[in-house]
C-alpha cells in the first residue's frame, strides 16, 4: 500500500506569499528564502512587513482565495486520491492554505500554524518541527507504508530522497541540475504517469 505524498505550493497550488505581494502591491513580500535564505529571518520580515500596511489575517485570506488551486489541480488531486492514500506535506500555514483546501476538498493536509492575535494581526509563525516532510514521510515507513512523493523545490528534496520514489513537477531549472535522480514532470498528464510508473516500479 502506497501513500502519494505532495508539496502544495508549486505543485497543486500557486506561491502563496509571491502572489500576495503582486496583489497586494508589496514588492517587499517578494522576496523568498532564495533571497533571504535564513527561514526565521524572512519569516520576522514578511510579517513586519504585513504590521506595517496593517494587513490583518482577514485581508490575506481574501487575496490567498482569490488565487485558486492551478489550472487542473482539483481533477488530478481526485484522480491521486481514488489511486493512492493522499497526505499534502507543506511548508505553508493552515491559516494561509484553508481557502485554498476549500476548493480542493479538504484534503489531508500536515503544515504549519500562525500565531493571530484577538484583533486579526499576525504576531508569530509556529512550525511543526524542523525537516516535517522528511519526518513525516519516515513515520509512514514506520507505519509500512510504501511512499511516493512529488514537489517542485529544494525544500521538497529531503522528502523525495526520504521516499521510496520521488517525483520532480515542474522544478525550475537548478534543481533539475542537481538532482538528476528524479524524473521530472511538466504537466497533471505526466505527474499521474510517473505516480503509476513509480508504484508499477514498487509493486
Ligand atoms: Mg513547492
Amino acid at each position: 500500500m502506497q501513500i502519494a505524498c505532495l508539496d502544495l505550493e508549486g505543485v497543486l497550488v500557486p506561491e502563496i506569499w509571491i502572489n500576495v505581494a503582486r496583489k497586494t502591491g508589496i514588492d517587499a513580500l517578494l522576496a523568498t528564502t532564495r533571497d533571504v535564505p535564513d527561514y526565521d529571518v524572512l519569516m520576522t520580515r514578511r510579517l513586519r512587513i504585513l504590521d506595517e500596511h496593517g494587513l490583518k489575517i482577514g485581508d490575506i485570506e481574501e487575496v490567498i482565495e482569490s488565487l485558486g488551486p492551478l489550472e487542473g489541480a482539483a481533477e488530478f488531486l481526485d484522480w491521486l486520491r481514488s489511486e493512492f492514500q493522499v497526505v499534502i506535506l507543506s511548508d505553508t500555514f493552515y491559516e494561509f492554505a484553508k481557502p485554498l483546501m476549500r476548493q480542493l476538498g479538504w484534503p489531508a493536509l500536515f503544515c504549519h500554524r500562525l500565531g493571530i492575535a484577538p484583533d486579526g494581526r499576525v504576531e508569530a509563525y509556529h512550525l511543526r518541527m524542523p525537516d516535517q516532510k522528511r519526518e513525516a514521510v519516515k513515520r509512514f515507513h514506520e507505519l509500512k507504508f510504501q511512499v511516493i512523493a512529488a514537489g517542485d523545490s529544494y525544500n521538497d528534496i529531503s522528502m523525495l530522497a526520504e521516499a521510496d520514489r520521488g517525483i520532480l513537477f515542474r522544478p525550475p531549472q537548478n534543481v533539475v541540475d542537481e538532482f538528476p535522480q528524479f524524473p521530472v514532470a511538466t504537466d497533471y498528464a505526466g505527474l499521474r504517469e510517473a505516480f503509476l510508473e513509480a508504484r508499477a516500479d514498487l509493486e
